[in-house]
C-alpha cells in the first residue's frame, strides 16, 4: 500500500439509531423545489416537473447537536428542513416498484443554504456551489433503518427557529416522491450503499442569525439540532 502525501481525512459518517455502527457518506444529492409551497415562495410556478439535482460534497456533513459557524461570503443563511433518504445498495435504471428495496434507512436533514448566493447564481443561469456546497451544510440526524419503521410516504415535517415554528408540512405532499427519485436518478448514476438523497424542503424558509438554535423533526423519523455560533 502507498502512503499519501498527508493525512487522510476520516470518512464521513452517519450514525444509525440503536447501533454502534457507522453509515459511511459516499456521495450526497439535494432536489430541488420538490414542494409545491416552496417553489411558489421562491417565486417559480409550481408544477410536476422532473426532478432537478444540486450535491454536496460528502465532507460537508455535520452531525445534528453540532454547533457550526456562520458560514463566509453571505448576509442571507438559510435553513431548510428536509427528509433524507439513505440507500443501502446498488440502483441503476432502477424502477419505481423497485425502487424503495434499495433503502437502507432515512433521517433527518438540513440543506443549509447561502440563499443570497443561490440567487445570484440562479439569476445569472449560474452554477449553484457557492450558494449550496457550503461547508458544514449537509446537517444530518441518526438514520432509522426502514426494516424498523417501513417506508413511510407521509408524516408531520416541522422546523422551529429558538421555539418558533417556521416550517410545518408533510412529506406526503412531495411533488417526486422517494420512489420516483431514485428511478429518476438511478437513470443517471450507478447509486449504491452510501449515497444519501436530501428530498427538498416545503415553504417556510428563513434566514438565521449568530445565536438561533434550529430544531427539526420528522413524525415517524427523528429530530435533528442545529446551533448558529
Ligand atoms: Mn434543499
Amino acid at each position: 500500500m502507498a502512503d499519501y502525501l498527508f493525512p487522510v481525512l476520516p470518512q464521513p459518517a452517519a450514525a444509525i439509531r440503536g447501533s454502534s455502527l457507522l453509515y459511511p457518506v459516499r456521495r450526497m444529492f439535494f432536489v430541488g423545489r420538490n414542494y409545491e409551497s416552496h417553489a411558489t415562495e421562491m417565486g417559480v410556478k409550481p408544477d410536476k416537473e422532473e426532478p432537478f439535482y444540486f450535491t454536496k460534497t460528502p465532507s460537508a456533513v455535520v452531525a445534528s447537536g453540532t454547533a457550526i459557524a456562520y458560514p463566509p461570503g453571505t448576509r442571507n443563511f438559510h435553513y431548510e428542513m428536509e427528509l433524507v433518504v439513505a440507500l443501502g445498495g446498488p440502483a441503476f435504471q432502477v424502477e419505481q416498484s423497485q425502487a424503495l428495496k434499495t433503502v437502507y434507512g432515512y433521517a433527518c436533514g438540513l440543506d443549509m443554504t447561502r440563499r443570497d448566493l443561490q440567487s445570484q447564481a440562479r439569476e445569472k443561469s449560474r452554477p449553484w456551489d457557492l450558494g449550496k456546497d457550503v461547508e458544514q451544510s449537509a446537517v444530518l440526524s441518526a438514520l432509522v433503518p426502514a426494516i424498523e419503521i417501513g417506508h413511510p410516504s407521509r408524516g408531520h415535517i416541522e422546523l422551529k427557529v429558538n421555539g418558533e415554528v417556521r416550517q410545518s408540512a408533510d412529506i406526503s405532499e412531495m411533488i417526486n416522491s422517494v420512489p420516483e427519485l431514485i428511478a429518476h436518478l438511478s437513470q443517471f448514476y450507478h447509486l449504491d450503499a452510501g449515497d444519501l438523497i436530501y428530498t427538498g424542503t416545503p415553504a417556510g424558509v428563513g434566514a438565521v442569525v449568530t445565536g438561533d438554535l434550529i430544531e427539526g423533526r420528522i413524525e415517524g423519523i427523528g429530530d435533528i439540532r442545529l446551533t448558529i455560533l
